[in-house]
């Protein structure tokens, strides 16, 4: 049973102010690109994991395992997970093999879950998880997690510049919150863009770039300082939008067309301004078995 599961970027992610559990607020308007995740369920007698790739953890502590024990306690899954979305990389990859492991799970343990089922399961592991079982675009509110779809038109074409390393998520929150508060910036209610909503559904890829907002973007530039060239040189290359993605290091571009997005890999690529470039359109479903 093999499910494959996109990678998201976002569009819109407002960062309210610190809750009393700890987390923030967000307004984060997901969008579902076409950089895949596999993920293969096959019978085992025991929770196992094995991957293509070698920063990917594989006990416990793999989102996927702990998909698999959430749905169905004590029962056993071989889990094999083909990488391509960068790790640690703000593309919510690990979100992503979780919700694959979910739907994977389910169609072969015959479970009958539906999607929403899957879903509520999903937000027990993680905020992203709902998300990548929905894809396409959606804002979700609170933590992220309660999710409702955005009306979009046409297909956007995305460029993303993939860094070395990864960036965590919970120290590039810290260092929002820090940098806000040396700052002494007044932290608002985050609400929905009138402006990415209006893009996204007139189709108007040109709205939509001057409309990209990341809060967590000054975080994470403080901790990798090179991610400003890296978006300093899709501006200077014709992007129409460029942003961190979600909480870093990968750099997003939106391009103007199919074409203009090949020619920003090129270019991003030769610049010596990442380690790689990759090209990726959007909005795609969710997690599908293949
Ligand atoms: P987000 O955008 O949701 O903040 P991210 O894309 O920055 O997440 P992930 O790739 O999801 O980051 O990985 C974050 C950490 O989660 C990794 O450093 C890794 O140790 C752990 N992890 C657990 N399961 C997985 C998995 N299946 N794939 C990748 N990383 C995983």
């Amino acid at each position: 049973m093999t499910v494959r599961v996109p990678a998201k970027v976002n569009l819109q992610l407002s960062v309210g102010p610190i809750r009393d559990d700890g987390f923030h607020d967000l307004v984060n308007v997901f969008h579902a690109v076409s950089l895949f995740d596999e993920v293969t369920a096959s019978e085992s007698d025991r929770v196992e994991v094995v991957c293509d790739h070698a920063d990917v953890p594989l006990g416990d502590d793999n989102l996927a395992v702990r998909a698999a024990h959430a749905l169905a306690p004590g029962r056993g899954v071989r889990l094999e997970i083909v990488k391509n979305i960068p790790i640690a990389g703000g593309m919510a990859g690990g979100s992503a093999d979780a919700a694959a492991a979910l739907v994977a799970c389910n169609a072969l343990w015959n479970l009958g879950r539906t999607t929403e089922e899957l879903m509520e399961i999903g937000g027990t592991l993680g905020s992203d998880v709902p998300f990548a079982l929905l894809g396409g675009t959606a804002v979700g509110t609170g933590k992220g997690e309660h999710l409702t779809p955005v009306e979009t038109s046409g297909v956007y074409h995305w460029v993303f510049a993939l860094a070395d390393g990864g960036l965590s998520t919970p120290k590039v929150y810290g260092e929002c919150d820090r940098i806000r508060e040396a700052t002494g910036e007044q932290v608002v209610w985050p609400t929905l863009s009138e402006s990415l909503t209006k893009a996204l559904a007139d189709g108007n890829a040109e709205a939509l770039g001057a409309s990209l907002v990341n809060d967590l973007q000054p975080a994470a530039i403080m901790l990798r300082r090179s991610l400003h060239r890296t978006l300093d040189e899709g501006r200077e290359l014709g992007a129409l939008g460029a942003l961190v993605s979600g909480s870093g290091p990968t750099c997003a571009f939106l391009a103007e067309s199919e074409m203009h997005a090949r020619e920003l890999v090129v270019s991003l690529r030769g610049s010596g301004v990442c380690r790689d470039a990759v090209t990726a359109h959007g909005p795609v479903p969710g997690a599908a078995i293949v």
